[in-house]
């Protein structure tokens, strides 16, 4: 279980998590939010890569903190990005090496690396240079390098945000089959629709938390207050005299 205890984090002293907890026990959790709003952030929490400054969050009871190395294998991290998580110069490589160190003998390597490969439509690219891909096969082997490794819990940034449509379905898919836990970010809000349970965050808070149409529902509106907001500010904006026009009204100009 993944849990947040009163988190709170600042970059440069700006706060981005604002005294947040959280108990995520369910099969498939969604988190949507504008950008900024903190999202990225406290996913990377979720599996240690960043620690707040005050608070906790735990995995199964265990502290980020103190159990950064155990954690980090537990809890798969899948970027926006692919590119940033392709190290290796083949396919192959790249999902083998996520298996190093983990006492398999090269074979058992070897086939756990095929079978991957082929679940993810791979096979056939198996050694190509991994930068030649497609960005969608580049997603689709970030995911499999993650899962190879086999965590109990899979935490996805916005792993379709680069995608085209056909390619964002194919990721939904693979995702939609895992039997893992898994935390998904994600501005496709269509794919949260079979979701046990949707976060809603705005400006370093929870803003709701339920069910996904009700969440997508939240959000929407949340988002339309913004725009209108944004809009007043630009009229009210428009409306003062700018720095120009009142210096030309100044006495003796
Ligand atoms: P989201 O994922 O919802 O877009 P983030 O968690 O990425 O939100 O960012 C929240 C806020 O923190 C944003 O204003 C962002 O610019 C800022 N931020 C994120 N990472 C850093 C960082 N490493 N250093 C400074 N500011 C950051």
């Amino acid at each position: 279980m993944l849990q947040l205890e009163n988190v709170t984090h600042a970059y440069d002293g700006r706060v981005v998590l604002s005294d947040v907890s959280l108990r995520l026990t369910e099969h498939r959790i969604g988190l949507i939010g504008a950008n900024g709003s903190g999202k990225s952030t406290l996913a990377r929490m979720l599996n240690g890569l960043i620690v707040p400054d005050s608070g906790r969050v735990l995995v199964d009871g265990r502290d980020t903190r103190k159990h950064a190395r155990e954690i980090r294998r537990r809890v798969g991290f899948v970027f926006s990005d692919a590119t940033t998580q392709i190290l290796m110069p083949t396919v192959a490589e790249d999902v083998a090496i996520g298996l190093r160190g983990s006492g398999l003998s090269a074979a058992e390597i070897d086939a756990k690396v095929d079978a991957i490969l082929d679940r993810h439509g791979l096979a056939d690219h198996r050694d190509h240079p991994a930068h030649l891909l497609s960005g969608g096969q580049k997603q689709m082997l970030a995911l499999a390098s993650v899962l190879v490794t086999e965590p109990e819990i899979l935490v996805c940034d916005e792993p379709t945000t680069l995608l085209d449509l056909h390619n964002v379905k194919v990721i939904e898919r693979t995702l939609r089959e895992l039997s893992q836990q898994i935390v998904l970010l994600t501005h496709h809000l269509d794919s949260l629709a079979d979701f046990d349970r949707v976060l809603v965050m705005d400006d370093g808070r929870i803003v709701f938390d339920g069910e996904p149409g009700e969440a997508v529902a939240h959000y929407s509106g949340l988002m339309d207050r913004r725009a209108r907001e944004r809009a007043q500010a630009g009229a009210v904006e428009a409306d003062r005299p700018s720095a120009d026009a009142s210096a030309l009204r100044e006495p003796g100009r």
